[in-house]
Parts: structure tokens; sequence; C-alpha cells
């Protein structure tokens, strides 16, 4: 397994559990940092900044820099700065996705924006939904960080952005294109960055329908990790098995 360069964990579910770590994470982590391999973080999580994000991994024990931090917020930005130069962007998110914008220089623009980009807002109002709508009638490109319908909190499961894309979708009659997992933009973005082949990279989480999908998408090696989102008998019966199905990191022997 020494052949793997950019090895990337999914966040939530993988390194840890809410406020939680998780501990054989934690120290396979520690593992490679010491073998000289730093890993990469992916998360559908657009709320977050990148130093933020690096702020809570410390505080659960894991040192690491921003430039191993890859969300579906600095995934959207380096889309839009690639692929749609010089347009305006309006949002609908937090902190994190007007950060990853702002440090691709991208124009931000409150009202009829050449793009609509929707990551996950706590502070979402009928405006907001309405002025996006309207951009995206007058033939505004409509983009998005991620399309998880659900996600858990204290309380149980509440409304994840693609709750909230689901409304748009019905009110203009458009679906976006989205730039987070099962997607495999994060990946590609991390293989830019790191110079590594998809031979020398692997992709590890424990929900199939986005970390698993979006390597076997992308055509990388992948581990499955049970405990999280999904169950191992459900991984069994999908047609595309992962690479490797390990109830913890413990599991992966680096040396060997
Ligand atoms: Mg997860």
């Amino acid at each position: 397994m020494e052949r793997y360069k950019a090895i990337c964990l999914d966040l939530d579910g993988t390194v840890y559990k809410g406020s939680q770590a998780i501990p054989e994470s934690i120290a396979f982590i520690r593992t490679l940092q010491q073998s000289g391999i730093e890993p990469y973080f992916i998360t559908n999580n657009s709320s977050r900044t990148g130093l933020e994000q690096q702020q809570k991994l410390k505080l659960l024990g894991v040192e690491t820099t921003e430039k191993q931090i890859m969300t579906s917020a600095i995934a959207s930005a380096k889309y839009c700065a690639q692929h749609y130069v010089g347009k305006s962007v309006q949002m609908i998110g937090e902190s994190g996705l007007r950060e990853a914008l702002l440090n691709e220089g991208i124009r931000l623009v409150e009202a009829d924006g050449d793009i609509v980009i929707m990551g996950i807002d706590h502070e979402i109002t009928y405006n907001k939904l309405a002025t996006a709508c309207l951009s995206i009638r007058n033939g505004a490109h409509f983009l998005a960080t991620n399309g998880d319908l659900a996600l858990p909190n204290e309380l149980g499961l509440v409304p994840g952005n693609g709750a909230f894309i689901e409304l748009v979708k019905a009110s203009t009659g458009v679906a976006p294109m989205i730039l987070g997992k099962p997607q495999s933009y994060m990946l590609e973005f991390i293989q830019q960055q790191s110079g590594a082949s998809k031979q020398e990279m692997i992709m590890i989480g424990d929900n199939y329908e986005t970390d698993i999908l979006s390597g076997i998408r992308f055509g990388i090696d992948t581990i499955h990790l049970q405990g999280g989102v999904t169950a191992l008998d459900e991984v069994l019966a999908k047609l595309e098995h992962p690479t490797y199905m390990f109830k913890t990191l413990a599991e992966w022997n680096v040396e060997s």
C-alpha cells in the first residue's frame, strides 16, 4: 500500500463523528505523517473556510495545513475560475463559500449574476431563493456545492443543501451542476495540486453513495470504513465494490 501518494480522507464519519475524534483514524493519520505522507481531507461541507476546518481538525488532534483541505466550496470556486473566466457569481452560502470564491479572485454580486452557486446557508431566506431563481430564469449558469438532502445534527436529520436546491429546481425547471461528492471534481483538483497519478490516489470514506462513488467515478482505489453512513451489508449489495472494506483504519498497515 505504499504506492499511494495522495491519500484522501472524508471528514465526518471517517476522521471524526461530530465533535468526537475516531481514534484509529487519528492514529492512522499520524503514522502517515511520520512516514512523510500528508493526507488530503475532503468534505462536502461548504460552510467552513479552510482555516476553520484546519482548526476543527487541530482540536481533534490532527495537525495539517490549509492546502491539504478540499471542500465543495473550494472546488466550486476553482471550477468557476477555470471554466467561467471573468464571470460574476451570485451565491447563497456561508463564509466557506464566500472566502473560496474571493480567494479565486471571483467577482461577487447580489443579483443578476452570470452564475448562481448554492451552498448550505443557515440564514437562507425567501428573498435569497427568489433572487437566485430570477437569475437562473434570466439564463445564469446554476451550480451547487453539494446535493446532500439531509444532514445529521444533535437533534436528528435536518435539511441539507440538496433540499434547497430541489426548491430552486422545482421553481425554475433547471437542475444545477453539482461539484461535491459523488462527483469527482474535488479529487480532480487534488490530483492537479499533488501531481499524483490515479494509481497513486485512494479515497477513504464511510458513505458509499458519496465517498466511494466519487472515487470509483474518478477511477482510483477506495476504502469503505464501517460504522458510519453505509453499513457493510449495503456496500456488499452494490454492483461495484470498494477496493478495500475495513472496520477501522487500524486494519491498514502502512508498512506492509
Ligand atoms: Mg462521511
